[in-house]
């Protein structure tokens, strides 16, 4: 387990992820630097110097030229990849003059994700992030992973990639980085349950009825975190959390029934390890992406995070339930995934991304986007048993035509 030997490595090398000054690394890319993430790993970048002390290799965004070209200028970056070839105008003439070298589309994508760097932000949204994820995996000698979607769909060649070069991985999803934190791997034999927390997200005290004909405008507010739409939307159907019960089975040595999720509407406790003798280790802090990204970046040291500080008498409480899989069915469809193995988590993420999609497009209700999964994952012929990228592609590819098909279907029955 790659998680297993990172935390070997804490005490041993602490030279790790460390290049000049401070103990920081160096020389930094930024996947998916103008979204919600990039922006808070920028933000953490600048509170520790910025440009004057990290050498920015490469930001990408998708088609978001004019922000992507102001951030590159702002961090003297060597280079600026934008995913969508239909911007690459806009970002050649934004870069204009400043030296920084503008390129375009997926195959530019991954070449930049394959450049020698210290450290990776791989902050893509969904299942587009794959391919440069996997390419960081092999060339950054830290990725810090937010995209949650490579390890759900493409665990076996990223892991492959990673441990092959010798590289590191450290979570940054925020549960993910808080079990990282409090998980004592040479006690791994006595780690008797992972509790994933989950906020409950907008809908926590709705009927099913009403979640059913819930509005955009209601599920994207939510009430702890600020965040980009599609994990927005997730975290009100909570397939967010079904995506990460399985990122913790991908990520530590545990089995799928050791994982247990609690709501705890506060967002404060971001995750436990519960150990055989009785002790619950958490990791807390306010609902802020800077923490999870600043220990990602500062590993194995801690740094400052632009953070407010944690005031638990101003909080008061800290309440906890159990999730309802009745008005919440993703966290059973995700243990179903995990069960079947195979491409079923891939064939999971692909037909939600589409139902996410077709919802915030106006073509799904929301309380059909949980039924859409469910109904593709039922779909004969669709999981290869993945295990490369291209048949994983293959099964992505198949799973949101599959669902396509069925939105186009439902819409017409009205
Ligand atoms: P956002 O939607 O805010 O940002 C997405 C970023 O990816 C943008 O830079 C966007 O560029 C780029 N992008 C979008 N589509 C593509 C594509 N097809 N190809 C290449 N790049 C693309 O997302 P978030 O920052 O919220 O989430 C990013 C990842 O981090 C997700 O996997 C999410 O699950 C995970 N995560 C997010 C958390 C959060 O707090 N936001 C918490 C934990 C995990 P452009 O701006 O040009 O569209
Ligand atoms: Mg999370």
């Amino acid at each position: 387990m790659v998680i297993e030997a990172a935390q070997q490595d804490r005490a041993e090398q602490s030279g790790a992820a460390k290049t000049r000054s401070g103990g920081l690394p160096l020389r930094v890319s930024v996947f998916g630097a103008t979204g919600s993430i990039g922006s808070n790993t920028l933000d953490v970048l600048r509170a520790h110097g910025g440009r004057d002390r990290f050498e920015i290799d490469t930001l990408s965004a998708h088609g978001n030229a004019q922000k992507l070209a102001a951030l590159a200028r702002e961090f003297g970056a060597r280079r600026a990849v934008v995913s969508d070839e239909s911007a690459y105008g806009a970002l050649r003439e934004a870069l204009a003059g400043s030296g920084i070298e503008a390129a375009a589309g997926p195959r530019a994508l991954c070449d930049a994700a394959s450049e020698p760097v210290d450290w990776c932000m791989a902050a893509i949204a969904g299942a587009a992030g794959l391919a440069s994820s996997i390419s960081a995996a092999r060339s950054a000698r830290v990725v810090a992973l937010a995209n949650k979607e490579t390890l759900v769909c493409a665990e076996v060649p990223f892991f492959k990639a990673l441990t092959e070069a010798g590289n590191r991985l450290i979570p940054v999803d925020s549960e993910h980085s808080a079990i990282f934190q409090v998980f004592e791997t040479r006690a791994a034999h006595a780690v008797e349950r992972i509790i994933l927390t989950a906020s409950g997200g907008p809908f926590r005290t709705w009927s099913a009825e009403q979640i059913q004909q819930a509005t955009r405008e209601q599920a994207l507010r939510h009430p702890n975190w600020s965040m980009g739409t599609k994990i927005t939307i997730d975290s009100a159907s909570m397939f967010n959390k079904a995506l990460e019960v399985i990122e913790t089975a991908r990520l530590f040595p545990v089995s799928a029934d050791q994982i247990e999720v609690v709501v705890h509407p506060q967002s404060i406790i971001h995750s436990m390890v519960a150990y055989a003798d009785g002790s619950v280790l958490a990791q807390m802090g306010e609902p802020d992406m800077r923490t999870p990204i600043a220990y990602a970046l500062g590993y194995p040291e801690r740094i400052r995070a632009p953070v407010k500080a944690l005031d638990l008498t101003a909080m008061g409480r800290l309440d906890f339930e159990p999730p309802d899989l009745e008005r919440f069915p993703a966290l059973r469809l995700a243990r179903q995934a995990l069960e079947a193995g195979g491409g079923m988590a891939c064939i999971l993420n692909a037909a939600n991304e589409q139902a996410v999609a077709a919802f915030l497009s106006g073509r799904l209700r929301f309380g059909q986007i949980a039924e859409l999964v469910e109904a593709v994952m039922a779909m004969p012929g669709l999981d290869l048993g993945v295990l490369d990228l291209e048949a994983i592609m293959a099964t992505d590819q198949a799973a949101r035509a599959a669902a396509d098909r069925l939105i186009t279907h439902w819409a017409e029955k009205g």
